[in-house]
């Protein structure tokens, strides 16, 4: 049976695009228009709706999900909101948002502050909360820079320490790096007779729908040496080596128990299997054992883009060959119908031959006709595009504005704001648009010109995947090979 989830064997290593024409499954048809923007009326400021104003749909059925309208007022002889949550309020308070900031872009804040409320309702332990208040403040720390060494011809060493085949000792990230996932906050009218969607999955549903996805089998038979790589905050990753083949595959273990959005891990699964391109982490098979799934995806040992990003320093031909890499993944997502919606260099893995690829699909979002509007914000603050923060539009383009940050971290080792509350950080990019970029005169006018089109507010105007791998920055791109040495460097610097 064919539904949402994609009940099919494993699709081959072909686009799916070439089936275009076919009769195209819910989830796969074209991409919607963009949804519409907020009506653009002057916003008043004393009454401010926390909600916004849904489309009006023919007839209404019972709302799938309800919310509490929030109406805040915003004073502006006192500068002080009325009506706040106190729980927003308490929010505000940390965030470090100046009274001044408030006074000026109340509306910014209050946007801000219903998604991270959203956020903030997520439970602790998981991967789509972020501590927005807590959680280490400091920058990532840089490390030692390499100093343009990656440029030379002969790498430092000609062997890596321990080889190609042991894994690097395992990276942290501070949590506010982490990606979050807020939860609807809109009532969703649906119009009669159109099919109302199952908001949740039940646990059974979701073991069973599991069950015609993964592999019979006992994988401790296929699998062996499993060596600890990785901790995410929905699994652990092993390498091991698999049997019939004797070549290194990665191994996401994943308790489905501790899981609080198991049906983002069956839509992990089924866009990894579907979508196989060689600038994406491929899936290559699952297993369930007992509570835990086995998700066993290629294996890449150069680590991940922010290993580079914070210890080497970059020229404008290894970004270049780097964001061309992930501008054809992300072309090829968005021909699919899918937005990854965490783009960041902790989801960019290397190869130790130099390649690129995208992983981490736990966020991504099938886009159909019947849903137009997502409902759910994701990502990473820093990262977010101006449209998410906002909660306006909301399509493939916000991939590219984070494309645009990850590029940023490729010239300054982290995304801006950084230093900033997740809060403030939202409000900034909700307030400033286009981000500083400091010494954005010592790059090249192509390499300007090619963020200003991936940071661009007006999503009309901002490029596609398929503008930019057009792009003359990307001829700037050095040979994926010439990525091998510094990416080794990298990594045995990481092995001390
Ligand atoms: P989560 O998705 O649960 O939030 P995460 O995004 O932090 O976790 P995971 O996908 O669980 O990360 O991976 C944890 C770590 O394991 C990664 O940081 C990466 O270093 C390593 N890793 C993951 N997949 C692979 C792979 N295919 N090859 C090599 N290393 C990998």
């Amino acid at each position: 049976m064919a539904d949402q989830y994609g009940d099919t064997p494993p699709a081959p290593p072909v686009r799916l695009t070439s089936a275009a024409r076919d009769p195209i499954p819910v989830d796969q048809k074209p991409l919607p228009k963009e949804p519409e923007s907020e009506e653009k009326k002057p916003k008043k400021q004393k009454q401010v709706k926390s909600n916004q104003k849904k489309q009006e749909k023919p007839v209404i059925s019972e709302p799938s999900n309800f919310e509490h309208t929030i109406h805040v007022g915003f004073d502006p002889l006192t500068g002080e909101f009325t009506g706040m949550p106190e729980s927003w309020a308490k929010l505000l308070q940390g965030s470090n948002i100046s009274k001044n900031e408030q006074q000026q872009h109340p509306q910014a804040v209050l946007d801000v502050l219903r998604f991270y409320d959203g956020s903030s309702k997520q439970p602790e332990t998981t991967k789509y909360m972020t501590n927005f208040k807590g959680g280490p403040t400091g920058k990532i720390a840089a490390g030692p820079k390499l100093q343009q060494s990656h440029i030379a011809v002969t790498p430092k060493t000609n062997e890596p320490v321990g080889g190609d085949d042991a894994p690097p000792p395992i990276a942290s990230r501070p949590d506010k790096t982490k990606s979050i996932y807020t939860q609807p906050i809109e009532a969703k009218p649906t119009a009669t007779g159109e099919k109302v969607k199952k908001k949740k999955m039940t646990d059974a549903e979701i073991l069973e729908k599991l069950r015609t996805i993964v592999t019979m089998g006992d994988p401790n038979k296929k699998y062996t040496d499993l060596q600890k790589i990785g901790q995410g905050a929905s699994g652990t990753v092993y390498i091991a080596n698999e049997v019939s083949t004797g070549r290194e595959v990665a191994i996401k273990q994943m308790n489905l128990q501790q899981q609080p959005k198991k049906e983002l891990i069956i839509n992990e699964i089924i866009v990894m299997r579907e979508n196989q391109n060689p600038n994406i982490v491929n899936y290559l098979d699952s297993y369930l054992v007992g509570e835990e799934l086995w998700v066993v995806m290629e294996y890449l040992a150069g680590g991940s883009l922010t290993d580079l990003v914070t210890e080497a320093v970059m020229n404008e031909g290894q970004i270049a060959a780097v964001v061309r890499e992930v501008c054809q993944a992300l072309e090829f997502l968005h021909d699919n119908n899918v937005i990854h919606r965490d783009i960041k260099s902790d989801n960019i893995l290397l190869g130790m031959d130099g390649s690129i690829k995208l992983t981490d699909f736990g966020f991504c979002a099938q886009l159909s006709p019947e849903r137009r509007i997502r409902d759910t914000m994701v990502g990473t603050p820093y990262w977010m595009a101006p449209e998410v923060v906002t909660r306006k539009q909301y399509g493939p383009k916000v991939d590219i504005w984070s494309l645009g940050i990850m590029a940023i971290e490729m010239i300054e080792a982290e995304p801006p704001y950084l230093n900033e509350t997740p809060l403030r950080a939202l409000y900034l990019i909700a307030t400033n648009g286009k981000p500083e970029i400091k010494d954005k005169h010592k790059l090249s006018p192509v390499f300007q010109d090619f963020l200003d089109k991936c940071l661009e507010v007006d999503t009309d105007k901002r490029c596609s995947a398929s503008e930019l791998l057009r792009h003359p920055f990307l001829r700037l791109s050095v040979p994926l090979a010439s990525l091998k040495h510094v990416i080794r460097e990298v990594r045995n610097q990481r092995m001390h």
